[in-house]
């Protein structure tokens, strides 16, 4: 297989704010891995700084990937192919996953069937997915309400202090509509248990990753007091960190720019429900490239947060599309999707 990789940007529709920061754009890595007959599998890296990622690091491990790659002309060695990239640079997740979908994506066209398939899921029982609003004023909020009108499920972020005003604002706009919240580490735990207490009177369906991501009796603390369920995010990188999140949160939120590819997603997954946790699959701020990976894993997860495209100003690939909710993939090999 031949390797080729590209730094690209992506730029948010309106300036994206969490907890930890804000940001309107976005540098990604584009890989293309080659066979012999020209196909051409596709993955998008969304490295993040919180992971200790950047463009650079991503771009440095993937040359370093080069020797693992191009010798080898089976993209059905995947397992051993992401157990070499891994055990070559450890961490560097976002690029890991790149590689991961990349051969996913030849896998799919070289058989001439959607990745989906080649796990044997259908796409129609994926959960809808939640759009998400950032961090702003609540007028700011509001007009976000009005925009994601479409989408039945919204989630706010929180950790500031005009949480309850914010929440006020998307009750008034979206009464009916399901509503989680995700405070990305904001809070120390009896700070969480006051704020959550708080917040539960808005209907919320639970709260994403309320504290630092190792305080892990915290979460537990919190968990066993807590009027709404607790999703581990920060807290949950692969499949390793979940025996230990077992009777500590009620469920996971997998990336596979955290975790390293489709196939640690899986482990992931599998690991979860052995431990009877929940799973929420999510992205970053990703194209539909990037989203359409993580997408062919939803008809395994209880919630889906697979937005990260419809976040954008201008998808630069077409062939996933979301309506209502809904996650729609083309049914096209490999990922489905497609440079515009
Ligand atoms: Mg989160």
């Amino acid at each position: 297989m031949k390797l080729h990789y590209e730094v690209a940007e992506l730029r948010t529709k309106h300036p994206f704010t969490i907890s930890t920061g804000s940001r309107e754009t976005h540098p990604v890595v584009w890989v293309r891995l080659y066979d012999s007959d020209g196909l051409e599998g596709w993955g998008e890296a969304n490295p993040v700084a919180y992971y200790g990622e950047t463009p650079e690091t991503v771009c440095a491990a993937l040359e370093s990937f080069r020797r693992i790659l191009e010798p080898s002309g089976d993209p059905f060695a995947i397992l051993e192919i992401e157990a070499a990239c891994e055990a070559d640079v450890g961490g560097n997740a976002s690029a890991r996953a790149a590689v991961s979908a990349a051969l996913y994506d030849l896998m799919g066209k070289q058989l001439n069937v959607p990745v989906y398939r080649l796990l044997g899921l259908d796409p129609s029982q994926a959960a809808r997915t939640s759009f998400t609003i950032g961090i702003d004023d609540p007028e700011v909020i509001r007009q976000r309400v009005r925009e994601a009108a479409e989408y039945p499920i919204l989630k706010i972020k929180v950790g500031t202090r005009h949480d309850e005003e914010v929440l006020t604002v998307v009750r008034e706009e979206a009464p009916e509509k399901i509503i989680r919240v995700d405070a990305n580490t904001a809070w120390t735990a009896k700070q969480a248990l006051a704020r959550i207490e708080k917040l539960s009177v808005f209907d919320l369906e639970f709260v994403e990753q309320p504290l630092p991501a190792g305080d892990i009796e915290g979460l537990r603390f919190v968990r066993e007091r807590s009027p709404l369920p607790i999703i581990a995010d920060e807290s949950c990188i692969t499949s390793k960190d979940i025996p230990r999140l077992a009777g500590v949160v009620d469920g996971i939120n997998i990336k596979l720019a955290k975790c390293g590819g489709l196939s640690e997603a899986l482990r992931m997954i599998h690991t979860a429900r052995a431990h009877n946790m929940s799973v929420m699959i999510g992205c970053m701020l990703e194209s539909s490239l990037g989203v359409a990976a993580a997408a062919q894993l939803a008809p395994l997860s209880d919630y889906a947060d697979l937005d990260g495209a419809a976040l954008l100003a201008e998808d630069p690939f077409s062939g996933f599309d979301i309506s209502h909710g809904w996650l729609h993939l083309t049914g096209e090999p490999g990922l489905g999707v497609s440079k515009r």
